[in-house]
C-alpha cells in the first residue's frame, strides 16, 4: 500500500475505523455518482471501491446479496444488492437506495450486516472478479 493511506483519524495504516472508511466511501462515491442517485449503482460503486481498498491493502471483499425490502412480509420483495465486507464490518456504499423501500439507512453505511442483507456466497469466497460481473443479479 502507498505510505500515504493512514488513518485520519487513529494514524494507522489500513485501519478498520468507521470513521475512516465511512471517509474513503463517501469521498469515492461523491467522485463518481456526483449528484446521481444512488438507485441501482450498487456493483458501478462497490466493484472498483474495493478494488481501491484491496490497493490501499485491506483485504477487502466485494459481497454479493440481497435485501430483504418487505419488512411486513419477509421475502415477498428482494433485491439483489453487492456491498464490501472489511473484517467484521460491511461497507455500503448505496445503502441510502432502499429507503424508498421503508428502509432507514445512510447514503454510505459502515457497520454489522443489517437484518435485511443476506451474502448469496459464503464469505471470504466473494471476489470481485469478471466471473461475477457475468453472473451478476439484477439490481432492484
Ligand atoms: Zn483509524
Amino acid at each position: 500500500m502507498s505510505d500515504g493511506a493512514f488513518c485520519h483519524y487513529c494514524r494507522r495504516a489500513r485501519c478498520e475505523c468507521p470513521d475512516y472508511l465511512r471517509k474513503i466511501a463517501t469521498e469515492f462515491r461523491a467522485g463518481l455518482l456526483a449528484d446521481t442517485p444512488s438507485d441501482l449503482m450498487c456493483y458501478v460503486v462497490t466493484l472498483p471501491l474495493s478494488g481501491l481498498f484491496r490497493f490501499m491493502g485491506y483485504e477487502a471483499e466485494l459481497i454479493e446479496g440481497e435485501v430483504d425490502l418487505a419488512g411486513d412480509d419477509p421475502g415477498s420483495h428482494i433485491a439483489g444488492h453487492y456491498w464490501i465486507r472489511i473484517g467484521n464490518q460491511i461497507i455500503d456504499p448505496t445503502a441510502d437506495q432502499f429507503n424508498r423501500y421503508g428502509l432507514r439507512m445512510p447514503p454510505v453505511y459502515i457497520g454489522k450486516l443489517p437484518k435485511e442483507y443476506r451474502a448469496l456466497v459464503p464469505e471470504g469466497q466473494n471476489r470481485g472478479s469478471m466471473n461475477q460481473a457475468r453472473r451478476r443479479v439484477k439490481a432492484p
